[in-house]
């Protein structure tokens, strides 16, 4: 009865998942190439070399994205899309190999809920309220497999330990690669926190009484900004400028970022809960109307200025995730 019920369950994350990159392949890159620079000469660069190759953190940075190239239907492989060139550096016969073996061991050992995505896909976010002011584990739209915990999975690998179920880190270059991604998805506001709507798109606090899955937006990923995903089109993309071969002063900035307090275990949830701030202003003045209930979407209307003010705050995030990533390196390799 048990394996009946999480087959249906897989049946209905595979068919019904939904895809999620946080930034483009273009922010990972300029989060890795501002940690790049900032290692150069340090213990912690000829750990990464060490552990990475010829691979640096910028390249390093969108491997989690590729692996969702890999089939979630058995047998699993790894499916080219010429459209992501950043991809190319892995997809040799023993970089494939390492996705596939990634994402088999990343699949549904967390037990994925009816219509939310596989294990490895849930890695990159958190759905915190935007109502909430920090992130805690007893909130709702965290999990033990949500990225506050796939990054303390990531570092207990880097420190010599293992990640705890049901995240499956094997080796240090799968943590380092990993961790070089989802430190840059934690500082994109719609992947730590999102807004709750109900059909009429008011705005409801799912963690105030009855929970509805029905009012989840998905991480701004069900919200239609004049037909597009506001998620992917709004935020996961990054104006020229923030790229890394256009970012100028990125490093000089990223040296200004205070280093975080406490033990390293704990970094990871102050750097949600400083992202879920953030998503107060990324949500700022937005309006949305009601639930389209035939694609269980919502239209997103956008106040005047909202693409500068987001631009800003984007510059802002990409700054403290480049620096926090050195920073955690440095603290992990002294
Ligand atoms: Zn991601």
């Amino acid at each position: 009865m048990k394996a009946c019920i999480q087959m249906l369950m897989a049946a209905t994350f595979l068919f019904g998942s939904t895809a999620t990159f946080a930034w483009s392949a273009p922010g990972h890159e300029t989060v890795g190439s501002i940690a790049d620079s900032l290692l150069v000469g340090t213990n912690a660069a000829k750990a990464v070399k060490t552990i990475l190759g010829n691979e640096n953190l910028q390249t390093a940075s969108v491997w989690a994205d590729c692996a969702k190239g890999v089939t979630e239907k058995p047998p699993l492989k790894y499916v080219v899309n010429p459209k992501f060139t950043e991809c190319q550096p892995f997809e040799t016969a023993a970089g494939e190999a390492q996705m596939v073996d990634f994402v088999t061991r990343n699949l549904s050992a967390c037990m994925p809920a009816p219509g939310d995505e596989s294990c490895h896909r849930q890695y990159h976010f958190s759905d915190v309220a935007i109502e909430r002011n920090a992130y805690a584990r007893s909130e709702i739209g965290t999990s033990d497999h949500d990225i506050v915990s796939a990054i303390n999975a990531a570092i207990a690998v880097l420190q010599g330990g293992s990640s705890p179920s049901p995240i499956s880190f094997t080796s240090k270059q799968e943590a380092l690669r990993v961790l070089a991604h989802y430190v840059g998805d934690i500082h994109q506001p719609l992947h730590v926190a999102a807004i709750y709507l109900d059909t009429s798109g008011h705005e409801v606090d799912p963690d105030a009484g009855a929970y509805d899955p029905a009012t989840k937006t998905q991480g701004g990923n069900k919200l239609l900004d004049q037909g597009k995903d506001f998620h992917t089109t709004k935020w996961d993309a990054i104006p020229a400028s923030l790229t890394a071969a256009k970012f100028k002063g990125a490093v000089t900035q990223a040296k200004r970022v205070p280093p975080t307090p406490g033990p390293l275990n704990q970094w990871a949830a102050a750097w949600a809960s400083d992202t879920v701030l953030a998503s107060h202003t990324a949500f700022s003045g937005l309006t949305f109307g009601p639930e389209n209930t035939t694609n269980g979407t919502w239209p997103v209307t956008e106040p005047t200025g909202y693409s500068t003010a987001k631009a800003k705050l984007q510059k802002k995030q990409l700054v403290k995730a480049g620096a926090r990533l050195a920073q955690l390196l440095q603290a992990i390799f002294p």
